[in-house]
């Protein structure tokens, strides 16, 4: 598909032709913690950021809500139990600026959603048909971020309508969908040097992350080894089970359902709410068993999912994009990056990188 060009002097215009058809957002900065970025709606007469550091929050919950209603439910005349599926939404969402790590998080999240006709979640799908990407390439990686080292990169196309590279007064709409391409439609053509300057300033910021994490050993690492080592103590002693890793994470998508009714047990509703694989409530069985019911064992699950379980199921895919959310917001200063690595060391050598 063909590049486009726009001018950001142009850009007000085009995003008004955007709302015409859709509620566009885009990452703000938090009113009151100026230093926080939040996702928002773009209101007519404001102008996008480009130069910013990722949302606190991943756009999963566009998609996949902190809290969703599946369906309405009232007793009939006769006592039985009479279901209201819930109408979807009508409107579309656009997400502008969205950084490549959450265009791969949404398509990862596809994968697990909707696997195949047995598991194929309407909820999610219905949301996601609706949402569309307009990503920009990062220039300026965070500290934190190692998406070039977990499948993903600071340029990914993976799972964006649009990758934008800012390059300077003008943009570069790279097409990547034939959605993508209707909304670019009407752009000037881009020129064979700004596609270029695309790709330097793609090849600058690559070559400008280090690596940080090593997994060459962990792939042939057999799972037992790995589901043993005893490094998994001491990230338990550390962490305090408080969530946020993983409601900031793109990629993490446990939930639990639950049935809510009024007093008189009339009506109700049935609610998807986040939940993650660290509570102790999470695995509890009815029964009052509990097959992870030490901390270890769920601290190693989150782990072990995003950088063994799958990658064995899903030949070499993550569950991580390397977004660095985690490592910047866990407050007690668990970096995955170090996690990783010490799963890739030796069982009886210490881990690489900082102590946990
Ligand atoms: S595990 Fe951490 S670094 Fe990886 S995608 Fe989730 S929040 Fe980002
Ligand atoms: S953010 Fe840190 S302390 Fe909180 S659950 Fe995650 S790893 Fe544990």
């Amino acid at each position: 598909m063909q590049h486009r060009i726009l001018s950001k002097d142009s850009l007000a215009a085009f995003l008004e032709g955007l709302r015409k058809e859709h509620v566009v957002y885009a990452p703000k900065r938090d009113k009151k913690v100026p230093n926080k970025m939040v996702w928002k709606i773009l209101e007519p007469g404001e102008s996008p950021l480009f130069e910013f550091a990722n949302t606190d929050m991943s756009p999963k919950d566009f998609v996949f809500p902190q809290s969703e209603c599946l369906m309405r439910f009232r007793t009939g005349e006769d006592g039985t139990s009479v279901l209201k599926p819930i109408e979807p939404e009508p409107r579309k969402t656009l997400l502008f600026n969205v950084r490549p790590c959450d265009g791969k998080g949404l398509s990862f999240m596809d994968m697990i959603f909707c696997q195949d006709e047995q598991t194929n979640d309407v909820y999610w799908r219905d949301k996601r048909e609706r949402t569309l990407m307009v990503g920009l390439a990062c220039n300026n990686p965070c500290p934190s971020c190692f998406c070039h080292e977990a499948n993903c990169g600071p340029h990914s196309e993976t799972g964006l309508d649009v990758l934008m590279t800012d390059l300077g007064t003008r943009l570069l709409l790279k097409p990547l969908t034939d959605r993508g391409a209707t909304l670019v439609d009407g752009l000037p053509e881009a020129a064979p040097g700004d596609v270029d300057r695309a790709e330097e300033l793609k090849g600058t910021v690559e070559a400008s992350m280090k690596p940080v994490i090593r997994t060459e050993h962990l792939e042939a690492r057999s799972l037992m080894d790995a589901y043993n080592l005893p490094y998994w103590d001491r990230v338990c002693e550390a962490c305090i089970n408080c969530g946020t890793c993983t409601f900031v994470c793109p990629t993490c998508h446990c939930f639990d359902i639950q049935d809510e009714t009024t007093p008189d047990g009339e009506e109700g509703r049935r609610v998807r709410n986040w939940d993650f694989c660290m509570s102790p409530l999470f695995t509890l069985h009815t029964s009052g068993h509990n097959p992870r019911g030490k901390k270890m064992a769920r601290v190693r699950q989150r782990f072990m999912h995003k950088y063994k379980y799958i990658p064995m199921k899903r030949n070499g895919e993550v569950g991580c994009v390397g977004c660095g959310r985690c490592v910047r917001l866990c407050p007690v200063n668990i970096d995955i990056r170090d996690v990783i690595n010490a799963m890739n060391a030796p069982a009886e050598a210490k881990p690489e990188g900082q102590e946990v």
